[in-house]
């Protein structure tokens, strides 16, 4: 065995890549658990895309993790997708197999589930209904999780009807689509409120919602992390809610990709989170 079979790198490819805080999460793994390797920022322009995933292998890498814009076209350049990126409709890790071959997945349903099992451990997904704003990509895992962990109703609101429409039309129950000016009467017996849309990221507008009928007990996860607390989550915490950012999201999604390439399932200790964080 030469030294290229302990040496493994992994890394991020997107454009722009160069704000992503995967590396620091990653890197810190590797020196965590004494492995020898590097993850490293892989700024990759669109139409290279598909000579950046081949070369992979030939360069030694273990996989990579894709970013915008890079998540839809991956699927039709990989030489296998698992199931559940095909039903996302997104590959967010890619993993080189032995054979050299390239396998497309996605960690982000994990990573969101699991980000809510962090903030609320007794949290189930049938325990009433859940609202999802927003029919983005990231939607799409937050709902295809959901359905997988046995939610019986998701509402699901976006600005642009046709988008939560379709999106209801191709997962079936248990989503039912909400017309956007409904949004906020939708939050009445929610268990779960979920924003994905990009309102309340720094340099946008905050989300447009009444939380005056949400129950008190819901959980709301706002998978936005910059700002860390949106004004979506500090108005649901000023009230009484349950609440978690996207950063639990964002660490948890690493961790499946990290164990495929590595062979170690890490964790988030204090020490990682305080490293995160200070990179806000
Ligand atoms: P996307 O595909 O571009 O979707 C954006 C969503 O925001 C759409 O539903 C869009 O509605 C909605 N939107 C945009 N402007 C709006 C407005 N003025 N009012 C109401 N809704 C508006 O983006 P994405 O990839 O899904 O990402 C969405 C957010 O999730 C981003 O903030 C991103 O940072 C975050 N994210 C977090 C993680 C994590 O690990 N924590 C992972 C992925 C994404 P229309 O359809 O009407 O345009």
């Amino acid at each position: 065995m030469g030294a290229s079979h302990t040496y493994k790198l992994a890394g991020v490819m997107g454009w722009p890549v160069s704000h992503s805080r995967s590396p620091v999460i990653h890197n810190h793994w590797i020196a965590h658990h004494g492995l020898k390797g590097a993850y490293v920022l892989l700024p990759v322009q669109p139409e290279n895309l598909e000579q950046a995933l081949r070369a992979l292998p030939v360069l030694g890498f273990a996989g990579c993790n894709l970013t915008i814009p890079h998540k839809v076209d991956a699927l039709r350049l990989v030489d296998r997708v698992d199931l559940l990126a095909q039903r996302i409709g997104a590959v967010n890790t890619i993993v080189v197999e032995p054979d050299q071959s390239l396998t497309g997945r996605n960690t982000d349903a994990y990573g969101f589930i699991e980000s809510l099992r962090d903030a609320m451990p007794q949290w189930r997904a049938d325990a009433g209904p859940a609202v999802v704003m927003g029919a983005g990509g990231a939607a799409r895992a937050v709902i295809v999780s959901l359905i997988d962990q046995g939610a019986r109703e998701i509402r699901l609101t976006n600005r642009s009807w046709a988008k939560a429409h379709d999106m209801a039309q191709e997962f079936g129950p248990p989503i039912r689509a909400i017309p956007w000016e409904d949004r906020h009467d939708a939050l009445q017996g929610a268990a779960l409120l979920v924003n994905t849309t990009n309102q309340g990221m720094q340099g946008e507008a905050a989300l447009d919602l009444h939380l005056d009928l949400l129950p008190s007990d819901a959980l709301v996860s706002d998978i936005i992390y910059v700002p860390m607390e949106t004004p979506l989550m500090i108005a649901a915490r000023q009230r009484g809610n349950a609440t978690v950012n996207g950063l639990g999201m964002l660490l948890n999604q690493a961790r499946p990709a990290f164990e495929a390439w590595f062979g170690v399932c890490p964790g988030i200790t204090p020490e990682l989170l305080h490293q995160v964080r200070g990179t806000f």
